[in-house]
């Protein structure tokens, strides 16, 4: 069996602008990053805007288990299969953060014979969003600081800078650091964190902007840090909304490129999926709209946490009306939850399919209190039974989904056939009546308790001391109307990442609460969330290498 990126590098990609021809986009309306890479013009963006919008499909999952669930890899077939039906669709994803490429995640281009190319590209620098989002971020951190050296004048208390400062790069040291030390010429000396680029705040600004001035409105917002009287001080405060503007021009601009099967695929912006909403940008997600009639995006992690903030957060915000999702499970995973270990997945167990097959049951039960129609599918791996399969499918029509089997890793396009029919015949005769689990208007905690009780299955919901303390100031701010963005562990449906399965008689702790104002929601943290993540004991860059070709190999 080849790897993904044997696989990726062998496709022979068509020129970029044949693959935006497609779309009916001419090659002025694209920004050429190379031969197979372009940027959307803003000149295209308004050219379209008053069309009319295509079908908005989900990709969603089962909570995710060391097995692995594949929805890129169902995203990208899916893209794929309605190009074999003659259909216009774009795939929007979002792009892989580099530093987890270095670690044991790998890429994030799809797998099998469901990716989008150049991989090694869109894993490393690709267009350089990510270098322009870092160094937005940097630069508030640096006139933060330096506002701090230079008389402070808001009256910023050091021991209340929220601000940290990001790199996209899996670097454990950085994660409480002390800057400012030397003379007096060196800054203050204070306590800073590092977080990775995809967790910070201007990237899920970028994602959620509309456009150049709501960007500037958003980034014009972000909290740095709070005075010693406890008011908070803003980007807009210390002057830095125009230059982090500026610095942000051509990442707010979509990515496109394109499948194996050359197919378009906008690839924008790779917010966290547990400190934010974790889904590609609003921008990509509305101008894919426009060009096409079927739209496919991913949302992060499990349905918990990935399709609750895309329909809480940003089809809230954006005013998206989704009208299908696909549920993606894999008989491992099933079977993992139903407590068989990861080495024992490949033989048939029934018995541990029916224990495990309750949390497919429940992202059903979840994904239905949003209003959207279900089609469930199974992403197929060799060594699944037909048994196994059968049981799937039974458990699905017994719940009124649709199901189908998807096997776009192993045949590309053609594996996705069955899944993309089941999709056009939903979309054909089940109506979408999508709407949000909870009103603005609702507190805080009644919104989280919401989540809790309706999404995860828990009795109730504790608070920290520290948790109730912020609910109060940032309600008292006037901010309660924000949405609530859940940060936990995705591998349960509880905040114990060891409770698998169907999860009951537990309540959500949460720990840590605080404002994203720029990105416009309340993150709750529940349980430990590392917003820096660390490398393992052997990284995967020790097996990266470029030959003298030029060709990489390690990448996957
Ligand atoms: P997710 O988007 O849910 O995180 P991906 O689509 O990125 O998952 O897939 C994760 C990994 O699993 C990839 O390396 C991919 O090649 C592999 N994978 C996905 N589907 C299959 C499958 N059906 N058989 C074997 N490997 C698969
Ligand atoms: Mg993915």
């Amino acid at each position: 069996m080849k790897t993904d990126i044997q696989i990726a590098q062998e496709a022979k990609m068509d020129l970029i602008k044949d693959v935006a021809a497609k779309l009916d986009i001419t090659e002025d309306e694209l920004e050429l990053y190379g031969k197979y890479k372009a940027k959307l013009s803003d000149e295209l963006m308004d050219k379209i805007k008053d069309r009319p919008d295509g079908k908005l499909i989900l990709v969603t999952a089962i909570n995710p288990t060391p097995a692995g669930e594949g929805k890129t890899t169902t995203s990208v077939g899916l893209g794929q299969a309605f190009g074999k039906l003659g259909k216009k669709a774009v795939i929007a994803l979002r792009e892989p953060s580099l530093g987890p490429c270095f670690g044991i995640k790998g890429g994030a281009a799809g797998g099998g014979y469901a990716q989008v190319v150049p991989m090694e590209d869109l894993n490393l620098h690709f267009t350089g969003d990510f270098h322009a989002i870092t160094s937005a971020n940097n630069l508030l951190a640096a006139l933060l600081d330096n506002h701090i050296q230079q008389g402070n004048i808001l009256g910023i208390d050091p021991r209340q800078i929220v601000w940290k400062r990001c790199m996209d790069m899996n670097d454990r040291v950085l994660r409480n650091i002390v800057v400012g030390l030397g003379s007096k010429m060196d800054g203050m000396v204070r306590e800073d964190h590092f977080v990775i680029t995809v967790a910070s705040e201007i990237m899920a600004i970028l994602c959620l902007a509309d456009d150049m001035n709501d960007l500037k409105a958003r980034l014009g917002r972000i909290i740095v840090a709070y005075t010693f009287d406890g008011k908070p001080v803003t980007a807009d405060d210390l002057q830095a909304t125009g230059a982090m503007a500026a610095l942000l021009k051509d990442a707010l601009k979509p990515n496109l490129i394109q499948t194996l099967e050359h197919t378009p695929a906008l690839v924008h912006g790779g917010p966290f999926a547990n400190i934010a909403h974790g889904c590609n940008s609003v921008r990509a997600t509305k101008t894919a709209l426009k060009l096409a009639d079927y739209v496919i995006t991913e949302a992060g992690f499990g349905a918990d946490l990935g399709a609750e903030k895309f329909f809480d957060i940003k089809c809230r915000k954006a005013n998206l009306h989704p009208d299908a999702v696909v549920l993606v499970a894999t008989i491992r995973a099933l079977k993992y939850n139903g407590g068989v270990p990861k080495d024992q997945l490949s033989e048939e167990n029934l018995d541990a399919l029916k224990a495990g097959i309750v949390n497919l049951e429940k992202h059903i039960e979840n994904l239905h209190k949003f209003g959207v129609p279900v089609v469930v599918t199974l992403n197929s791996f060799i060594t699944d039974t037909k048994a196994e399969t059968d049981f799937v499918e039974q458990f699905c029509k017994d719940r009124g989904c649709e199901f189908a089997l998807s096997e776009v890793w192993e045949k590309g396009g053609e594996g996705g056939i069955e899944l993309a029919n089941k999709i056009l015949d939903t979309l054909e005769h089940k109506k979408s009546d999508f709407k949000v689990l909870y009103s603005d208007d609702l507190s805080l905690k009644e919104k989280i308790e919401t989540i809790a009780k309706e999404i995860y299955g828990a009795d109730g919901v504790t608070y920290s001391a520290a948790a109730e303390k912020e609910l109060k100031r940032i309600t008292d701010l006037g901010m309660s109307d924000l949405p609530v963005c859940m940060a936990k562990t995705q591998y349960s449906l509880s905040d114990d990442a060891k409770k698998l399965g169907r999860p009951t008689g537990f309540t959500i702790n949460v720990r840590e609460v605080y404002a994203s104002a720029g990105a416009g929601f309340v993150v709750a943290i529940n349980g430990s969330i590392m917003t820096m993540p660390g490398l393992p004991k052997k990284p995967a860059a020790n097996n990266i290498d470029i030959n003298d070709d030029g060709v990489i190999t390690g990448l996957f």
